[in-house]
Order: structure tokens, then C-alpha cells, then sequence
């Protein structure tokens, strides 16, 4: 619908990025609410988010894509650790099967946000970009809902901390955030400083293809070996069809997923020694596995690599690859000087060092004229903002497919609206009530990238709705079939002249 006074277009609901999740929530919106107008804004020119943006050499996922992808469409292919462009091929079937394409506008990029409680709106402001990116104007839009699935990094810059001597030295220097497409390292001698998902993805990919491959890490991390088939999920999508040996691979490995996790939690010791006996046994006899695989953390307290058939560990077996554990005294002209007084000589150093977070789209929101600053509020059943109305956003798992998480969401998301039309509401903030309510960071992982952005992240609360579980069992029970209704979540109305909202005993409707 647009507004011909003004020429701000309105949508029910404006979902904000076009990734895996905001394709998801589309596809939950338009099958829940057929009647309900919709629009994807997305900043780049295509879809996937993080899928498409990546283009380092053997860029892939390390969950598995029964797990990673939709509850509502079979990943049918036979690798269950799958590659960015078979992941891409699978979101965009989805949004072609559903013809969501349609609602993507491309190269709108959202800046702010401003919700006015006596409009019942949002009234957004977006940046439109032409189509080779050198024009771009701004436009407004107004929805009576923002779903923000802007993921959870800043997409212009990854993260590179500043290294002594930087300038000094003569070869090329890349981020695997902004891969260069004709990058030669054939025959080179490459470093790669870093040791989480991409560095760990990244050596074998290069290995064999370089001169030699380095991994330079401050310290190490878990690393375990994953089957990159799965030979269940296969043979039951043979035996039982598409659809229903989808969704058993995939309750299979959700239940796998969750043991891991909690057998890692409970038994931090046993954990670790299983580790170290898997990336022992794919390592050449008498390689240092304590130096360079055993961490001072305990396994889980920061994510943990999955590399698919140990391609890592057999890099460093054939000698195309290496490990070193040092620190960084200073670039040279040829290389990186390390604090132990060891010199790496290097053609290419990739900085493998991590991504900037960033939450919700980078974007600013104003409730009523002021401004909201997301680290001051807390986190209401992890998709909703204390204070802020008609604003859901989708955060996944960080201990299992980010996925999981952001499919449930969307489907509280949806009985929520449903719930509002039963009712007559249009507007549902979440409040706190209980301004004394001990906070903590909405994440609790310790590793350095997260430490540096949580005062910029919601925070959580004790116990539900505030407490952010990172459990799928949990979340069925909250999300799927708990009620929508919750003592701290107020509806009103916009549109009557007293405001109706009132506080529900929780449970008291079931949704
Ligand atoms: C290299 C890599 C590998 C990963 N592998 C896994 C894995 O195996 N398993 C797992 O569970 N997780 C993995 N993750 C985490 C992963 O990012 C998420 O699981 C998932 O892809 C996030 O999807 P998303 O749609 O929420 O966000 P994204 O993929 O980040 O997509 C967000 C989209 O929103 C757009 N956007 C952002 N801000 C705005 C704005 N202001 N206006 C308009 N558009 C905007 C972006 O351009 C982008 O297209 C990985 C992450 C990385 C970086």
C-alpha cells in the first residue's frame, strides 16, 4: 500500500535482512498470515546474508544441514556439512518455492527506526542504493511490525586488531570477510592468523594449493573431527522418503547436538579428554596435541570447531599445513616476528581474527521520541526488546544450529499476531516490571569478539520470559507451546481512545 501524500509504502510487517532467517520468517508469515502485506529489506544486492557475503576458499557451514536448515523443507543433498553455495541453492529454492523473491527489495538498507505509540507504527527510515551502488536516496516505510533478521556482525567490516608493524610488511594482507577474487597464493608460503571456524576451514582449503599453510594462534581451541555425511540422514531420506527421513535425521541430531553440549557442560573433564583422544588419533605420532589442541577453557565455554572427515588434522599430517602457538612481537617486511624469537616467513597473511557483532541491522530505534539504546534492555523470551513494541528480532543458538532457535521464534511470532487480531490488540510491548531484576550479558561465551560488543547487546534477566536458555527443549515449550500471553508482555490499541491493555496471568490463554 502506498501513501500518495508521502510516498511511504506500509507494510504489516517489515522483516530486515534477507538471510536464512528473515527468508525463514517470511515463509512462517505468509503461510500463518495470508492476509497480512509484508516487505524483506535487504543492503546487498542478493540473498543469503552470510552465505553470499563469504567467499573464502572452502567457506561451508559446521553444523549440519538437517539441523541448519528449515523444519519445513528437506536439505536434500548428501552432504550434511554443506558448502555456502549449496546452502545458497537451498535458500533460494526456498524463497522461488514460495515466491518470496517478490517481497525482497535488494539494496535497502534500514537506518533507524521510529515507532509512534499513537500511530500503532513504525515509521522506518531506509536507504535505497541504485542498482551498481553509486546513487542512493533515502525512503520511508512504515509497518506495524519490524522483524529484524539483520543476524548479529557488522557486514562492512570484520574485525583485525592492530598489529605492530603492519605497514612493514611487503606481501598482501586479507580478511576472509572481503576476499579477494583474484587472489593468487599458488606456491605461496601463507600465515593465517587465528584459530576459531574460518582459520580451521581455511587450512585445509589452501593446503596443498599453497606453498605452505600456517596457523598462527594466540591460543588454542577445541577442535573436533565431524563425519561431513550422514549416513542415517541418507539412507532414512532413501527408506523413508524426502520428508519424513528429513525430519527424523534431523530429531536425531538435535538430540545429539543437545548431549554433546550437556555431557561437555557436565563432565568438562571427560569432555576434554575425549577431544584430545579424536585429534590425537589424527595426528602424526608424537605431535604436540597439549601445545596446540588443548585449551585453558573448558570445551563449550566458547563454540567449538567442527571440521568435517578431520580435513584439518590431515592437512597438518601431509605437511602442507602447520600449527604454531606464539604471539605476535611484530610484522616484518617478509613475515610475522613472534614473541618466542621464531620468524614466519609469509607471501600472504589472512587475518582470520573474527567479526565485528553488531545487533539489529546496525540500526537505530526511537519509542516515542526516545532514543533506545539496545544494551539497556533486556531481553524478553530472547526475541523481543523490554520497552520496545511491535519489535521482534531473531537470534539463534550459539551451541547448536543458530537455525533451531529462529524457526520457533518465528512460529511464537506468528500466534502472537494471531493472538492480537483474536483480541483486537495491535500493539504488545514487553515491560519489565521489576526494575531490580538482576541482569547479565545476553551471551555468555568468553571469547574476546563477544566480550567486546555485550554492553552493546541486550542483556537477560533471571528466569522466564527474561532468561535466554539457548536450549531447544526449553524453547518448544516456551515458543512452540507455551502460551503467547505472559504477565510481562502488555497489548494495547492504538486505534481506542482508552488504552485496553491489560496484564494477563500467564497461562490463563492458551494460544
Ligand atoms: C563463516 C560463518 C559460518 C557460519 N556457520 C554456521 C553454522 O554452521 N551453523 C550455525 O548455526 N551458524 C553458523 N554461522 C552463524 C550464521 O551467521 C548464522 O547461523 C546464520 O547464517 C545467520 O543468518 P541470519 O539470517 O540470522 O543473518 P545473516 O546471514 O547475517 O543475514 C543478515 C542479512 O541482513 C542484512 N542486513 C543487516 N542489516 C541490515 C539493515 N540495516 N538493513 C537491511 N538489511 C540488513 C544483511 O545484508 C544480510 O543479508 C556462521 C557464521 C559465519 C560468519
Amino acid at each position: 500500500m502506498a501513501d500518495t501524500a508521502t510516498h511511504i509504502e506500509h507494510v504489516d510487517v517489515l522483516i530486515v535482512g534477507a538471510g536464512i532467517s528473515g527468508i525463514g520468517a517470511a515463509y512462517y508469515l505468509q503461510k500463518e498470515h495470508r492476509g497480512r502485506s509484508y516487505a524483506i529489506l535487504e543492503a546487498r544486492g542478493a540473498s543469503g546474508g552470510t552465505w553470499d557475503l563469504f567467499r573464502y576458499p572452502g567457506i561451508r557451514s559446521d553444523s549440519d544441514l538437517h539441523t541448519f536448515g528449515y523444519e519445513f523443507k528437506p536439505w536434500r543433498d548428501e552432504d550434511a556439512i554443506a558448502s555456502a553455495d549449496k546452502i545458497l541453492s537451498y535458500l533460494r529454492e526456498t524463497t522461488a518455492e514460495n515466491g518470496i523473491d517478490a517481497n525482497i527489495r535488494f539494496h535497502h538498507k534500514v537506518l533507524a527506526a521510529a515507532w509512534s505509540s499513537d500511530a500503532g507504527r513504525w515509521l522506518v527510515d531506509v536507504e535505497r542504493f541504485g542498482g551498481d551502488e553509486d546513487t542512493e536516496e533515502l525512503v520511508q516505510f512504515s509497518a506495524n511490525w519490524i522483524f529484524c533478521a539483520g543476524g548479529y556482525y557488522r557486514y562492512d567490516q570484520g574485525y583485525t586488531p592492530e598489529f605492530p608493524g603492519r605497514d612493514r610488511f611487503r606481501g598482501e594482507v586479507v580478511h576472509p570477510q572481503h576476499w579477494p577474487e583474484d587472489l593468487d597464493y599458488r606456491a605461496k608460503k601463507v600465515v593465517i592468523i587465528g584459530s576459531g571456524a574460518t582459520a580451521v576451514t581455511l587450512v585445509p582449503a589452501m593446503a596443498g594449493i599453497a606453498g605452505h599453510v600456517t596457523m598462527l594462534q594466540r591460543s588454542p581451541t577445541y577442535v573436533l573431527p565431524v563425519p561431513s555425511k550422514d549416513t542415517f540422514a541418507n539412507v532414512a531420506q532413501k527408506l523413508l522418503g524426502a520428508n519424513r527421513g528429513y525430519a527424523l535425521a534431523r530429531r536425531k541430531n538435535i538430540v545429539k547436538q543437545r548431549a554433546v553440549y550437556q555431557f561437555s557442560q557436565k563432565y568438562p573433564g571427560a569432555a576434554r579428554r575425549l577431544i584430545r583422544h579424536l585429534n590425537a588419533k589424527e595426528l602424526p605420532e608424537g605431535y604436540p596435541v597439549d601445545e596446540h589442541f588443548n585449551p585453558t577453557y573448558n570445551p563449550w565455554d566458547q563454540r567449538l570447531c567442527a571440521v568435517p572427515d578431520a580435513d584439518l588434522f590431515k592437512a597438518i599430517s601431509s605437511g602442507a599445513a602447520s600449527v604454531v602457538t606464539d604471539r605476535i612481537a611484530t610484522f616484518t617486511e617478509t613475515g610475522i616476528q613472534l614473541e618466542s624469537g621464531k620468524h614466519l616467513d609469509a607471501d600472504v597473511i589472512v587475518t582470520a581474527t573474527g567479526l565485528n557483532l553488531q545487533l539489529l541491522g546496525g540500526m537505530s530505534l526511537t519509542v516515542d521520541g526516545t532514543p533506545v539504546q539496545a544494551g539497556d534492555t533486556v531481553a524478553y523470551k530472547a526475541m523481543m526488546l523490554s520497552g520496545v513494541p511491535n519489535f521482534a528480532f531473531a537470534f539463534g543458538y550459539t551451541n547448536s544450529s543458530w537455525t533451531l532457535k529462529v524457526g520457533l521464534l518465528c512460529e511464537h511470532f506468528c500466534r502472537l499476531l494471531s493472538h492480537m487480531d483474536t483480541n483486537g490488540f495491535d500493539i504488545a510491548r514487553p515491560e519489565l516490571g521489576d526494575s531490580d531484576m538482576a541482569t547479565q550479558p545476553m551471551l555468555d561465551f568468553s571469547a574476546g569478539y563477544v566480550q567486546r560488543a555485550l554492553d552493546r547487546f541486550p542483556k537477560q534477566g533471571e528466569g522466564d520470559p527474561w532468561r535466554v536458555q539457548m536450549d531447544y527443549y526449553h524453547d518448544i515449550e516456551q515458543l512452540r507451546e507455551g502460551s503467547v500471553v505472559n504477565p510481562h508482555l502488555r497489548f494495547g490499541s492504538s486505534n481506542k481512545a482508552a488504552d485496553e491493555a491489560s496484564r494477563i496471568p500467564a497461562g490463563s490463554a492458551q494460544v
